[in-house]
This record gives C-alpha cells, sequence and structure tokens, in this order.
C-alpha cells in the first residue's frame, strides 16, 4: 500500500489495514474504504453527501415527472402515490448497489430514544437458481417490525402487537455500514405513535399551520414554515483501556466511584485549548465520515472539562437535524474505538467535573426566511415582535413542560451542578431585546442603537459592528441573536421530545395570537395590545443575570416559576390536563400516547438507576472492600513485623491509617447493605410512580452514601492497590 494513502489516518487504523490485505485503505470495522487523492484522501466537496440518497441525486436518478412529484411531497408535506413509491425505490437500489450496499433497512426511534434497525437483503432467489435484486414501492414506505419487544408504555395492552414503520421522505435515505437506511416513523396497528419521530413530525405540522395564520395576517403566503435545529453536541473521549477496568462505566456510562483528582478544570486551560494529536485524528475521521452522510460538522473544539469536546454542526430542518444528531452520536461511538478510545455520550460521567449538555438551537423560518431574526430596529418590526412574543408566552405557560421534555436520571446530575442551569426555566433575552419588551409593556418609545461599531484601539485591526447583546452562558433558555438556544438537554438525549413540545406550544401560542387578530379592524394596533398584555402577564419568565447564583433559585420561586429538581417530579407535568389538551388539541399526541410515553420514561427512569445501584453494591462488594482488605492487610502485618522487631518503632501512623481503611471497609459494608435493601424495597413497588420516587428518594441516596466511604478510602491506599483507575489517570492522558 502507498505510504501517503494512508496520510491523516490513525496508526492504528494503518495496522488493522496491513493486516487485511488491500490495495486502498480500508477500515475493518465500518466498512469505508478511503481512495483517491494525492495525499490518500478524496477532497470534502467530493466525499460531501456521497452516502446520501439527496435531491441532487434524486434530481440526477429519478424521471422529472417522479422527481416534481416527489419534491412536493417532500416540501408540502402531501401523500405520496405508490406509483412514485416504486419509481424511487428502484433508483434508490440501483444507486444504493453501486455504493456496494447489499441489505435495506427501516431505521427508526422507537422511545428508548436510541435509533434501531434490521436489515434485510434485496435478494429475491429464481427459480433457475439466480437471484434478482429487488426493493419495491412498498417495502420502501412500509415495513412491520415486531412491535412486541419495544417499550410501548402499555399501548400494547390495548392495541395488537404489530407495528408498522412509515417512510420519512423528508429525511434523506443513507448508506451506513453497506446497508441503505430509510429513515421511518414506527406506529402501532391502531395508528398510535410508538416512536419519537412520529410526535415530532406531527408538531411540525402544527406549527406549519398555526405560523402560516399569523403570517397570513401579514400579508404572506409562504408554501412552508418549517423549525430549524442545530445540536451542538459535547462528550468525553477516555482510554479504551480505562473504560474496559471499569464496571460502572461499561454497564452505565458514568463512574459510580472516585475521588476528586487533584486538578480539576480550575486552571481553565482545556476550554479551546490545541487538540491532542489522538483526539484531533479522530475528530478527523469523524468529520470526514459525517459529511459523505450530508451532516454538516462545522465546529469542533476542547470543551472545558479535561477530555471534553463538542462538536456543532450548520442547523437543519427540525427532523433531519434530530436523524443527523444521533447518526453523530452513533458514529463517535463507533469510531472512537479505532482510536484506542471511548466515546461517553452520559450526562455526567464525572462527578464534581462538567457534564455534557446538547444545546438545541431553535428557530422558524418560512420558506428559508428566519422569522426570528430581528433586523436593525426589532422595536419597529411588529412580526418578529409576535413570533419573538410566542415563544416567550410558550416558555412561560410550558415551562413544566419543556422541563419534562429533558428529563432523565443522567440529565438530573447534570442540572443544577456547578456547569449547567439550574431546573429552572427562564429566558435570557439580552439588554437589547429586554429593553424593547419594557418598551412595550410601559408604552414607552423605543429607539433601536442601530449598528455600534467595536473600538479596538488598534489600527490595523479590522473594525467590525458590536453584537446587540452580549452572551449569557447560564441560560437555560438564551436569545443568541436570530435563534433560541435551549441548553437544558442532556448530551445523550433524542432530541425529538424537546422540540416537538418546543413546536407544539410556540404552535398553541401562535394560535392564540391568530385567534385574538383575525378580524379585527386595526391590525397594528391590535396586534401592540396583544404584545402589550402578554409581555406583562409573561414578564416573569424573563431573567437576564446569573442562573447559577444562589440567589436566581430564591428569586425563582417568588416569581412562581417551577423548580423540578428530579425526573420523577419533572415528568408529572406530562400528564396534566392541560398537557392532555394541549397535545390533543394540536394532534400532536392523544391522551393514550401521553400516558404511554409517561409510563416509558418512569420505567425508564427506574431501571437505569436500579442498574446504577446494583452496580454500586457489586463493585463495592467485588472490588473496593477485597482491595482495601488487601491492603490492610499488608499494612497490619507490617506493623505487626516491625512490633516485633522492636517495640520502640514507632507505627502509630500506620496504626492511624489502618484503623481509617478498617473503617472504611465497615462503612463501605454498611453502606452497601443498606443499599441492597433499598434497592429491593424500591422494586418491590408496584405503581411506576412510587417505583420511580423510590428509586430517587432511597437507593440514590444509599447509592451516595457507598460512593462517599469508597472516595474516602480511596486517597488513602497505594496507587498499586486501588482495583480501578483514578479520576486523575482517566482525565488527563496523553
Ligand atoms: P455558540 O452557542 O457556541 O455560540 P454558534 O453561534 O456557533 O454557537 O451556533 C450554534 C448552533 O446554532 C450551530 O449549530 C448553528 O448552526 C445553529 N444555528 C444558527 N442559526 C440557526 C437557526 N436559524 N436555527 C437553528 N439553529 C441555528
Ligand atoms: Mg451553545
Amino acid at each position: 500500500m502507498p505510504q501517503e494513502a494512508l496520510n491523516g489516518l490513525a496508526p492504528e487504523i494503518i495496522l488493522r489495514f496491513n493486516q487485511v490485505e488491500t490495495i486502498m485503505p480500508y477500515c475493518v470495522f465500518c466498512h469505508i474504504r478511503y481512495e483517491k487523492g494525492e495525499s490518500g484522501m478524496s477532497s470534502i466537496t467530493e466525499i460531501y453527501g456521497e452516502l446520501v440518497f439527496n435531491d441532487r441525486i434524486m434530481q440526477e436518478r429519478l424521471p422529472k415527472v417522479t422527481y416534481k412529484q416527489l419534491a412536493q411531497t417532500i416540501k408540502e408535506g402531501k401523500t405520496l402515490d405508490i406509483e412514485i413509491a416504486n419509481a424511487v425505490a428502484h433508483a434508490m437500489k440501483e444507486w444504493a448497489i453501486e455504493k456496494g450496499a447489499t441489505h435495506y433497512t427501516h431505521w427508526f426511534q422507537p422511545l428508548t430514544g436510541i435509533t434501531s434497525e434490521k436489515h434485510d437483503s434485496f435478494i429475491n432467489p429464481q427459480d433457475d437458481g439466480s437471484t434478482l435484486l429487488a426493493f419495491s414501492g412498498k417495502e420502501l414506505i412500509q415495513g412491520e417490525p415486531d412491535a412486541s419487544s419495544f417499550p410501548s408504555g402499555g399501548l400494547r395492552a390495548t392495541f395488537e402487537a404489530r407495528g408498522y414503520t412509515a417512510w420519512d421522505p423528508t429525511s434523506f435515505a443513507f448508506i451506513k455500514d453497506s446497508v441503505l437506511c430509510i429513515p421511518t416513523a414506527f406506529i402501532s396497528y391502531g395508528g398510535e405513535a410508538l416512536d419519537k419521530k412520529t410526535p415530532l413530525l406531527r408538531s411540525m405540522a402544527a406549527i406549519n399551520e398555526q405560523a402560516k395564520r399569523v403570517l397570513k395576517l401579514f400579508g404572506k403566503t409562504p408554501v412552508q414554515v418549517s423549525t430549524t435545529v442545530g445540536a451542538e453536541q459535547e462528550y468525553f473521549l477516555i482510554k479504551e483501556k480505562d473504560y474496559a477496568d471499569r464496571l460502572d462505566l461499561i454497564l452505565t456510562g458514568r463512574t459510580l466511584f472516585g475521588a476528586a483528582p487533584c486538578k480539576g478544570q480550575e486552571l481553565e486551560e482545556h476550554y479551546f485549548g490545541a487538540i491532542r494529536p489522538t483526539v484531533s485524528r479522530f475528530m478527523q475521521e469523524l468529520d470526514r465520515e459525517l459529511w459523505k452522510l450530508d451532516i454538516p460538522a462545522k465546529t469542533k473544539h476542547n470543551e472545558v472539562a479535561p477530555s471534553q469536546h463538542e462538536l456543532a454542526p450548520v442547523f437543519l430542518t427540525t427532523n433531519a437535524a434530530i436523524d443527523s444528531n444521533l447518526l453523530t452520536m452513533e458514529k463517535m461511538r463507533l469510531l472512537a474505538s479505532h482510536h484506542g478510545l471511548v466515546c461517553l455520550l452520559h450526562e455526567k460521567p464525572f462527578e464534581g467535573i462538567n457534564g455534557s449538555g446538547k444545546h438545541n438551537n431553535w428557530s422558524i423560518s418560512a420558506d428559508g426566511q428566519n422569522l426570528l431574526d430581528p433586523g436593525k430596529t426589532p422595536y419597529d418590526n411588529l412580526q418578529f415582535l409576535v413570533f419573538l412574543t410566542a415563544v416567550i408566552k410558550a416558555v412561560d405557560e410550558y415551562q413544566g413542560l419543556l422541563r419534562m421534555s429533558v428529563a432523565s436520571a443522567g440529565n438530573d446530575h447534570r442540572l443544577g451542578a456547578n456547569e449547567a442551569p439550574p431546573a429552572i426555566i427562564s429566558i435570557f433575552l439580552g439588554d437589547e431585546l429586554a429593553a424593547v419588551v419594557e418598551a412595550i409593556i410601559s408604552s414607552h418609545a423605543h429607539t433601536s442603537a442601530g449598528d455600534v461599531f467595536m473600538n479596538l484601539g488598534v489600527e490595523v485591526l479590522p473594525t467590525f459592528p458590536k453584537d446587540s447583546t452580549d452572551r449569557n452562558r447560564t441560560s437555560p433558555f438564551a436569545f443568541t441573536g436570530n435563534k433560541f438556544e435551549f441548553r437544558m438537554a442532556g448530551s445523550e438525549v433524542n432530541l425529538s421530545d424537546a422540540n416537538m413540545v418546543l413546536n407544539t406550544i410556540i404552535a398553541k401560542t401562535l394560535s392564540d395570537f391568530a385567534d385574538t387578530i383575525e378580524g379585527s379592524k386595526d391590525f397594528e394596533s391590535a396586534s401592540r395590545d396583544w404584545l402589550k398584555k402578554t409581555l406583562s402577564d409573561h414578564q416573569r419568565i424573563i431573567f437576564n443575570g446569573d442562573n447559577y447564583s444562589a440567589d436566581w433559585p430564591i428569586e425563582a420561586e417568588k416569581r412562581g416559576l417551577l423548580n423540578l429538581k428530579s425526573t420523577p417530579d419533572a415528568l408529572s407535568q406530562f400528564i396534566t390536563q392541560e398537557s392532555f389538551e394541549l397535545f390533543d388539541r394540536f394532534a400532536v399526541l392523544s391522551k393514550s400516547e401521553v400516558e404511554s410515553r409517561y409510563e416509558v420514561k418512569l420505567e425508564h427512569y427506574s431501571k437505569k438507576v436500579n442498574i446504577e445501584g446494583l452496580v454500586t453494591a457489586r463493585m463495592a462488594h467485588a472490588r473496593f472492600i477485597p482491595a482495601i482488605i488487601e491492603y490492610s492487610t499488608l499494612v497490619a502485618e507490617g506493623i505487626a513485623s516491625k512490633k516485633d522487631i522492636s517495640d520502640k518503632l514507632d507505627t502509630s501512623a500506620e496504626e492511624a491509617l489502618l484503623e481509617k481503611l478498617t473503617d472504611g471497609i465497615n462503612a463501605i459494608s454498611a453502606g452497601a447493605a443498606v443499599l441492597e435493601k433499598a434497592i429491593e424495597a424500591a422494586a418491590a413497588t408496584e405503581d411506576s410512580l412510587e417505583n420511580a420516587q423510590a428509586y430517587q428518594t432511597k437507593v440514590i441516596p444509599a447509592m451516595e452514601t457507598v460512593r462517599n466511604a469508597v472516595d474516602a478510602v480511596e486517597i488513602l491506599v497505594g496507587h498499586d492497590y486501588w482495583p480501578v483507575p483514578s479520576y486523575n489517570h482517566i482525565l488527563f492522558y496523553t
């Protein structure tokens, strides 16, 4: 193999390439061939989207009429007819086979939030012993996986086990591991959504309809109003070897033990710091694989915590952005192994160290025009103010649902810790918009500042206009120039729920505006009245201060804002009468769909904590107690042998250590016994809410007691005797 063909690839991969005899570099794990180019790599423009059956390929490969009809389906949400589906399926199959695909799969997102796939080959054996490669329109648009093995939260008791997957033509098909993947929705025999995507698509339809009503009042009739999302993904990378030595990381994704490292993130040197070579090679490979899949990976950098990183793509229409994010997480996990690394996507892998979030940048646009763009004079931009106010009203009225949408066992550890907003929802608008809102409420005139230029004090540096707002990194819901950034979501979450909620609650407040204004004689003054009343009613949700400060929860309570600290508390917001009515009114979720999702989320929470509890107890017994016994026996033997030699040798320090170690063993053992009882008691509760509450109020504190006892001993035991890699070791590697 020519050496230059290997430039830029990780040494680990090169080794594997050399083991498999192939002329071109070839990754044996993900079956990717790196071809062409002087440096052995194809150019970005050549590879970009090469594994996606995207608009360009469709134009090239579909008959003109078919393409036009399909494009209409995609743009306007029209139903697809089977003739077109047949033609699309044929072209898709031919294209996929040329790209080396042998199978196809309906790729969907069951209520677990992760993606699922079952592979079917294209082969269709003939009587003469040969085979045709076939893929029909019916196979493209509909599949029938057995729904009984996926969580349904009780929907299965009422409805049949049958489930159907249905093609989502608004997300492009793509090839992954020689499989043609068709993004689909997953529904039950009775038409109930069994997945994350279906309600998301319904919510997009709801906001499309209501936003069009509003825009019509402004004399505009766009073809499509869609919401857009850019998901900034945070993650940790650690060494495979350290991961393999820790049962907690393997089974729960986070460390359940570990004394604080001697150095944390206090030197603030990791954020935007130079990226270490191993990580850089991982990022390069990741970027290329994502680009091939049409995923516009744009920004990458080191994050605040040691070994923490971030990837941000260019934003896309919401459902495509979420599909892309799920694929990104999958590729991160897979490709890390090529570099001897493991990617941790858990919200809080290390206690006392920043956790990982997934900032959900959200906006709404009409035929590509961003409706949250304030322009230079926001006070006079009535249409912008209506959309802005609709968001403010929605976030205030449905705080509980937004909090619910990102609730998970993992995220509970992150929210309210030092690196993330507390579990209180509030909105940051920035100085300029806050002044505009004040002016509207108090009926004062307001003049926008216009462009203010930065004075850098150095002539050679270019001058540029100052942003109208500074950033506020502590707000859970911040206006950032022309979009909102919902920062409460955790790194591992499927963003469908958060966006389903955002779209639906804003559809609701847009419809409130339209209901009030439609038919009014003086549109402008009626709109200004609505703005004034609505902003006055919901001003309490606006908070431009420091969300991390100790005063904020007190102030928030005075304002009557919710502070839902735990997942069981947050989930209760999903099953209120208000929530049922909201989702039903906009045909996003029926009451039984809401109830089933609530059940699944509660169960998932309990199962996660149960596993963590079991792992905590197991590691205490199987790892830590034996190791501490071994070390303390060594200390005891040392003391005894010194005493044998002479009574005069002072062994007081060793004896004090021995006492602490012995106390430690007892504390861990007693803690583990309490924990085991708590798990048993929690598991015995029948009701799913009581079950989750038992895990939250009894099991989690019992786990913490065991952890604290273990961590207190970790710093006393000789390095070579501690049975798992420490935080110092895991977080700081070269
Ligand atoms: P940061 O939060 O670090 O300031 P950026 O300003 O670079 O990040 O942008 C963050 C994300 O916001 C990117 O993924 C970007 O594509 C996305 N974004 C920008 N405009 C929009 C929009 N109109 N709708 C949704 N997301 C957007
Ligand atoms: Mg951000």
